[in-house]
């Protein structure tokens, strides 16, 4: 039934180059280059109906996505005045060309509480607190955040969204995607079923060789246990082809799901076992634990890379702590965690 044609090309648009890759017939993977992320680039995909086109995250708000964007649509042929956009998650590299494309004639959809945030703009002062509270050398603190390329290359304007709920359809062409609410990447996530042809655009909820990302930097969720139900959620349904946010698609979605499960009840035992040999904080605790990055020691990790790997720290702490695993308290104006003893 489903019979992908994976025709690959390069394509030079300025000095930009992107990589489509037709999926299926009228889908299209579009690489958009992330200037020097380890991520190295981000999938947009590009759904062409008869009427009107679907294009489902964007890229940085660069000049090197930006390119290599219009570049791609160029090759497809595609109108951005008869365009509509779904973005996935509120994160700048899915979300941050979107005012460059978008057009007086283009609907933009995005999940309810990421449009709410990002319509209130960075709460720059309350992450950095956050990050003093949790043992973020204060020399490093603002400079770092505002060095951060998902703050550097994020969209800066305020913007109406559409806002989907769970089980909506958007139908292009003869597509017709489910929108799947899978908050704990971001607030709101949201991934799109196609049932008819058994695919599952997965925004950052599940990739292939990398893990989602799941950070916290405030107190008012527990992101880790609202992805690991969401994980569990989408290992419901009937999935051929899983196309993620960023690398390569994904054929085995059953598989990755449990092996996502499994890395992070690694991570929560190997944080429990750094809190066996005393209290710490969640920077002291993010040193301490091993990272799947290229750098050789926590000293030389660019600061962006200390600001995901503390956030996920936090993540983990909150959900160990809402099992009643670990507890914290405050110590010389710092959150330090230690085990309550429970198994
Ligand atoms: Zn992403």
């Amino acid at each position: 039934m489903f019979a992908p044609l994976f025709i690959i090309f390069g394509i030079a648009a300025g000095r930009a180059q992107s990589m489509i890759e037709e999926i299926a017939v009228g889908l299209y993977k579009l690489e958009i280059p992330l200037v020097n992320s380890p991520l190295k680039a981000l999938n947009s995909y590009v759904v062409k109906g008869a009427e009107r086109n679907l294009i489902i995250d964007t890229g940085w708000n660069h000049k090197e996505s930006l390119n290599a964007m219009h570049g791609g649509l160029k090759t497809l042929g595609v109108d951005l005045r008869i365009t509509d956009f779904f973005i996935t998650h509120m994160h700048s590299d899915h979300l941050g060309l979107l005012p460059s494309l978008r057009t007086d004639t283009s609907c933009a959809y995005m999940n309810g509480p990421d449009a709410d945030r990002f319509n209130s703009g960075v709460p720059v002062d309350a992450f950095i607190d956050f990050a003093r509270l949790n043992g973020f050398p204060e020399d490093e603190l603002e400079a770092s955040l505002l060095k951060h390329p998902g703050f550097r290359y994020r969209a800066t304007q305020k913007m109406f969204f559409q806002i989907p709920k769970d089980g909506d359809v958007i139908q292009v062409g003869d597509f017709e995607f489910t929108c799947i609410e899978t908050p704990g990447h971001s607030w709101g996530h949201m991934c799109l079923y196609e049932p008819r042809r058994k695919i599952l655009i997965s925004g950052d909820h599940i990739l292939g060789d990398i893990s989602p990302n799941i950070q916290l930097w405030s107190d008012e969720w527990n992101p880790l246990k609202a992805y690991l139900s969401n994980l569990e959620k989408v290992s419901g349904f009937d999935i051929e082809l899983v196309l993620p946010g960023h690398r390569g698609i994904l054929r085995n979605a059953r598989e990755r799901i449990l092996d996502l499960r499994h890395h992070h009840e690694e991570r929560l035992k190997e944080i429990t076992s750094v809190l066996e040999k005393g209290p710490r904080n969640a920077f002291e605790i993010g040193s301490q634990i091993s990272w799947d990055i290229v750098y050789d020691s926590w000293d030389v990790f660019p600061i962006s890379q200390k600001w995901f790997a503390v956030g996920e720290v936090l993540a983990h702490l909150r959900y160990l702590e809402e099992e009643g695993i670990i507890q914290r308290k405050m110590q010389n104006q710092l959150r330090v965690y230690s085990l309550t003893g429970k198994p």
